[in-house]
């Protein structure tokens, strides 16, 4: 073949929105360019991009650079997948660099490293000759000299401040000073551990095997059990195990003889780390698939399945109640898939990607899954990556990133849960919405698509009153279970009658108790982890705050520590007030831990025998652990869960007859449009963990000081349809999404004078329209975070006069142009697309 210069467009993980030549020399093979990763030097650093698109015509006003290395040696973006990725950039104003990268796991980026051998050489004429004529090369000469290990390209670039160090290694190579001992790529490796097959003659041959059993008996008792073992395992079509595996109950010297007999053989290969730590215990019921489906549940199935036969685009909404058994759909629909030969998607936000929903998959489609979250280690993430990508998995379950899956063929994706706001990344760009880019995804590829929720986002239901998506409906639960009994206890004049202690009505304590006696199982709900949530000093009312944030701090009691969740800032926690000298400061709010502690207490001095587990984000940390709480809890070993809303998600538990909620108002005053809507849903969620079971009914106390507030009032009646026909009227009136396009301009800066006037700069050259609303300067309620003062542009860009947003995006550019002609040098700015964010 013949060998020629290539020249090639690259997108950069940077913020410049913007495409970049680069040329590779002398390549041989131009076929399938597209979609590997190339590192090149931009600016002086080294950056690993991905190439997207081939440049027929380079522009000859100046020097094209080489790229430094080609990583990839097939691609590893489809087409497919770098056109959503173009998508999400243009959509939500990101670069379609940094849009690649998010779509990779984290850890495939790589760094290259090399090694350099400095070969025996004699200092002569030439030898200098060779250095005067460019400095460069003794300067890198000597950097790897004086190296002992390896170094990145990087390091040498920036060592030698120069965008380009290939040219001088290669020299340095040919002129037989160095030598490349290595040039690797540090990044994830597909891991490779001892492996014993026994694929043998011996299993399958009665009499070689009985030879072998006579054999071993006079031998070693041993190897007789480990031959027993081996031979029941491929009796059930098993034909490898982990050599650690086997060590768990023989010795080295007993496999081995087995080696040396040629039953087995020992061998390094490449494994999955997810087939490791697999559980034993499983938390699923039964498996699923084996139910018959209800009426409701059987329409649902039906209409999506025949969307996709029809091998078209189309989005459901599946509105089902708690307990509704919209698993089940999922379960079938996604069978139906993969009969079809196409693979599927689902996505579920991260706090509901519990152990219980993995397992109940995995019961079904055991070996088809490939699971993608965020706590899992670079290496188990890249090793589920890679079993999507080479067709091994053909079912992907994972949290928002895993929109970016690599599944060929696909055929349906479901986002469980869709009104979930962490389907959106609040940062850094691209801040997508993993639920609208599912739909844009399947538009693109012809899939099906079906959003799942109890409690639908606002958006997502007008989107189906509307006609956009085809409405599917579960309002019965699912396995002969009933809805449970939910009420709500006024604290403010159960406080005045005396019938509070402490964060707990009495009513919550009776129930509490009475079902600890029938030891039936109690989650208790409260959406805010820590003991208190800030000092404060009864005197002179002086509240402890952040130095850097325009926030209290966060009290901890275990470490009496002040914390701020914004910048990490600690201080020590002080009995007395450090303004009046007042010497007892009151711990105000209510967090988890300090509910937990009320708690034990009070069972204790009741002389009550029952045990309490905490499940938030400080308890569940180690690997296991979450798995570890759910089934003491399943199992009845624990009385009481109690936590964040990791216990309101997706926890299906029989044996579960009460939910209290301890404080319904956390979320309620949050200054959001969406706190109606976040609070009923979250009530429901939570209400949604009782009653599980046909043959006892659940009961849901819910403790306010708000009854009579709309979103409580329509938690109680188990409401929601109600609840959004009002609060839709208000959306219009107010021209809030859906009914707009929410947009947040963030800027922030050290220098609050130069902040003022840049902000006002760029409000003053944003284009004017009708087609939207441009509010601002807005001081948010956080006015600074981490020493930066902050600033917010906020935009309702109205729907019916802007369809996809293209107004607004190309306003936007108009403004960022007109303010880049003045220099802010202190000022720096984020454009959220669709916000989600708080104000
Ligand atoms: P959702 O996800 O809608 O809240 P789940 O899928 O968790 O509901 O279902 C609730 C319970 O009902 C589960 O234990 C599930 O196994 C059971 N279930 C679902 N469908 C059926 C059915 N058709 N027959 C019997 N049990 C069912
Ligand atoms: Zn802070």
């Amino acid at each position: 073949m013949q060998s020629k210069n290539v020249y090639i467009k690259i997108a950069l993980p940077i913020a410049i929105d913007q495409l970049f030549t680069y040329q590779l020399k002398s390549y041989q093979n131009e076929s399938n360019l597209i979609g590997r990763r190339a590192l090149v030097s931009f600016a002086n650093r080294s950056l690993t991009g991905v190439i997207v698109d081939y440049d027929g015509n380079p522009s000859s006003d100046y020097v094209i650079k080489e790229v430094t290395e080609l990583i990839d040696d097939e691609p590893i973006f489809d087409a497919s997948v770098i056109k959503l990725c173009s998508w999400i950039a243009e959509y939500y104003m990101a670069s379609l660099g940094e849009t690649l990268k998010a779509a990779l796991p984290q850890g495939m980026s790589p760094k290259t490293i090399i090694k350099a051998n400095i070969l025996p050489h004699i200092e002569n004429d030439a030898f200098e000759a060779f250095f005067k004529n460019s400095p460069k090369r003794k300067e890198l000469f000597d950097v790897l000299k004086n190296q002992n290990k390896a170094v990145s390209v990087g390091t040498l670039q920036k060592k030698l401040r120069t965008a380009s160090v290939s040219q001088f290694l290669t020299k340095l190579e040919e002129f037989g000073l160095i030598e490349f001992k290595e040039v690797e790529t540090k990044r994830v490796k597909a891991k490779k551990m001892k492996t014993v097959r026994f694929e043998s003659q011996y299993f399958s041959d009665d009499e070689k095997y009985l030879e072998l059993l006579k054999q071993a008996e006079k031998k070693s008792p041993q190897r007789l059990k480990l031959l027993e073992m081996l031979y029941e395992m491929s009796q059930s079509g098993i034909g490898k195990v982990l050599y650690k595996e086997l060590l768990n109950y023989f010795s080295a010297p007993t496999i081995n003889s087995l080696k040396k007999l040629n039953v087995i053989s020992i061998e390094l290969e490449e494994v999955d780390r997810n087939d490791f730590n697999k559980p034993v215990n499983s938390l699923a019921r039964t498996n699923e698939f084996e139910l018959k489906l209800t009426d409701e549940q059987a329409i649902a199935t039906n209409a999506i399945v025949s969307a996709m036969n029809k091998e078209e685009f189309k989005t459901f909404l599946l509105h089902g109640v708690t307990g509704s058994g919209k698993t089940l759909v999922y379960i079938q629909t996604i069978h139906e898939c993969l009969k079809k030969g196409k693979t599927a998607l689902l996505l579920v936000p991260e706090i509901s990607l519990t152990p219980q929903l993995i397992d109940r998959f995995e019961k079904v489609f055991s070996g088809e899954i490939a699971v993608i979250h965020s706590r899992m280690s670079d290496g188990d993430r890249y090793d589920a990556w890679r079993k999507a990508r080479s067709n091994r998995a053909r079912i992907v379950i994972g949290a928002r990133s895993a929109i970016f899956a690599p599944l060929q063929n696909l055929g349906l994706i479901i986002v469980d849960e869709e009104h979930e706001a962490s389907y959106k990344q609040e940062s850094p760009n691209p801040r997508y919405n993993a639920r609208d880019t599912a739909i844009v995804r399947a538009s693109f590829e012809s899939a099906v698509v079906v959003l799942g929720s109890a409690t639908p986002s606002f958006e997502s239901y007008y989107n189906a009153q509307i006609k956009r998506y085809e409405l599917l409906q579960i309002l019965s639960r699912a396995d002969g279970a009933k809805m449970p009994q939910v009420k709500a206890i006024d604290t403010i004049s159960a406080g005045k009658s005396g019938q509070i202690l402490g964060t707990f009505s009495k009513e919550m304590l009776d129930q509490i108790i009475s079902r600890i006696e029938k030891h039936e199982g109690i989650i208790l709900f409260q959406n805010r982890r820590g003991f208190a949530s800030f000092l404060e000093c009864p005197d002179c009312a002086e509240v402890p705050t952040c130095k850097n944030c325009s926030v209290t701090l966060v009290y901890h009691k275990t470490s009496n520590q002040l914390r701020c969740h914004y910048c990490g800032y600690t201080a020590k926690a002080h009995r007395f007030c450090v303004r009046c000298g007042y010497p007892n400061m009151s711990e105000v709010g209510t967090g988890t831990q300090r509910i937990e502690d009320e708690l034990n207490e009070f069972l204790l001095s009741n002389e009550i025998d029952a045990s309490i587990e905490r499940m938030d984000l400080d308890t569940t940390k180690l690997k296991g652990s979450h798995r570890a709480m759910l089934e003491r809890f399943s199992e009845g070993r624990t009385d009481i869960l109690l936590g964040t809303q990791m216990v309101a998600k997706g926890i299906d538990f029989e044996r579960v007859t009460l939910v209290g909620v301890v404080n319904a108002d956390i979320q309620l005053f949050l200054p959001d449009f969406r706190a109606g809507e976040r609070t009923l849903q979250l009530l429901l969620q939570v209400s949604g963990r009782a009653g599980r079971s046909s043959s006892k009914s659940g009961e849901v106390l819910i403790q306010t000081a708000h009854p009579n507030n709309p979103a409580i009032i329509h938690a109680l009646e188990d409401d929601y349809i109600g609840f959004y026909h009002k609060e839709i009227i208000y959306r219009k009136n107010a021209l809030y999404p859906p009914y707009s396009r929410f947009c947040m301009i963030e800027f922030t800066s050290e220098d609050d004078n130069q902040l003022t006037t840049a902000v006002k700069h760029f409000i003053f050259g944003f284009p004017r329209s009708e087609k939207y609303i441009v509010l601002g300067p807005v001081l948010p309620t956080i006015s600074k975070i981490r020493g930066r003062y902050r600033r917010l542009i906020i935009i309702k860009d109205i729907k019916e006069f802007d369809q996809n947003g293209n107004h607004i995006r190309s306003a936007i550019k108009k403004a960022v142009e007109n303010y880049n002609k003045k220099k802010f040098a202190k000022v720096k700015f984020t454009v959220d697309i669709d916000t989600y964010q708080n104000v």
